[in-house]
């Protein structure tokens, strides 16, 4: 996966957000995006890329860029198994949806735009302005009358000390579905205690007490044909069924052929949410040999993937060490640990029995 970045701009403010504006990439020129085309043609032709994913902050407050890019790539003959693009959708216009389904471009929604950590009495948004009930609003919301125009999308939900259960969200897809008379595939991912992410959002081992049980929960509705519960699976099965071999290498979760991340210099970084000099580990345009900084990036990103309990950890190959920006290192261990288990349960319920889903995960 090729990752280009543009900037960390976002017209929402989220406390949960991996990333701070401070971090942003350099400010680009114009003629950045043509130079960045001409050299990233050849690499990606030379590399054999085949998936393309663009990132903002919100990607939808640099789309000219983004079409300049894109469009350019499509006219020098490029073509590509999978482009990717994540946006909250409250921008999003007709002309948007038009060319994102001519690059038959799989638009990720997110669905989350909550500024702070909330207490449980609050009202919670539901459908946001396009609601059929017309109930709690929020001005922030996905532009769903757009997003139910795309041809390939899912709506991300975010596990995160405040959103332990999927049950909320569900609710949220199915009114959707009522409203627009069309499926909606929910993509489900877990918080990442970056510095970026407000404290009140990170995960905690009381709460993957209560969180587990709620995710074996939902793989048995999966098994019982509950749609969103297969779905919100689905995904992370696919890298698990992929990724997962006993013996395998131990790369970094971010960083390595698998997840090129670049700025329109050429700038490679250990994380697409972050653009810290101290994350910088090349350049793809001037790649020269390691410097005292990309070597202290490099082992920055590595640094729990090659420690010694990873490297020893049978599940590795899939979980890479997590995320090496993270500090709730030991809470991200154990969740990946528990959630091996209840995948590799399900591939067996589904698959039957064999010797990758009955390896035991201390
Ligand atoms: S589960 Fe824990 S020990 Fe195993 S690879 Fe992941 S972070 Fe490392
Ligand atoms: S290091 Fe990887 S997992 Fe962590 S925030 Fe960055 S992209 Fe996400």
């Amino acid at each position: 996966m090729l990752n280009i970045f543009l900037g960390y701009a976002c017209n929402f403010k989220c406390g949960y957000c991996l990333q701070s504006p401070s971090s942003s990439p350099p400010r680009h020129n114009p003629q950045d995006v043509d130079r960045f085309v001409e050299k990233i043609i050849p690499y990606i032709q030379n590399n054999g890329i085949d998936e393309i994913s663009y990132w903002g902050g919100e990607p939808l407050l640099y789309w000219p860029r983004i079409k300049a890019i894109h469009e350019g790539l499509l006219r020098a003959g490029l073509t590509f198994g999978f482009v990717k693009f994540v946006t909250n959708g409250s921008l999003l216009e007709d002309h948007h949806v038009e060319v994102l389904n001519r690059w038959d471009a799989y638009v990720v929604i997110s669905h989350h735009s909550w500024q702070e950590p909330h207490s449980s009495q609050e009202p919670r948004p539901t459908l946001g302005k396009h609601s059929q009930q017309g109930e709690s609003t929020p001005p922030d919301a996905p532009s769903w009358d757009k997003v139910a125009r795309l041809c390939r999308s899912s709506v991300s939900f975010l596990f995160t000390h405040e959103d332990l259960f999927a049950w909320p969200w569900f609710r949220v897809l199915e009114d959707l579905e009522q409203h627009w008379g069309r499926p909606f595939f929910p993509y489900v991912h877990w918080v990442r205690a970056t510095e970026g992410c407000a404290p009140g959002f990170y995960l905690t081992h009381d709460d993957l007490d209560i969180h587990v049980p709620h995710l074996w929960e939902l793989a048995e509705q999966r098994l019982e044909g509950d749609r969103h519960a297969h779905f919100m699976f689905e995904g992370h099965l696919r890298d698990w069924r992929r990724d997962f071999h006993p013996d395998g290498d131990s790369k970094p979760m971010c960083h390595g052929d698998h997840h090129i991340s670049v700025d329109l210099a050429g700038n490679r970084y250990g994380c697409h949410h972050s653009a810290r000099v101290e994350l910088r580990t090349g350049s793809i345009f001037a790649p020269e040999g390691p410097t005292p900084t990309t070597e202290r990036a490099i082992a920055h990103v590595e640094k729990f993937v090659k420690s010694g309990d990873c490297m020893v950890c049978p599940i590795r190959s899939w979980c890479r060490g997590n995320c090496h920006l993270s500090n709730t290192h030991d809470v991200d261990c154990r969740l990946a640990k528990k959630k091996h288990k209840l995948l590799a349960w399900i591939d067996a319920q589904e698959n039957g029995s064999n010797n990758r889903n009955t390896i035991k995960v201390p």
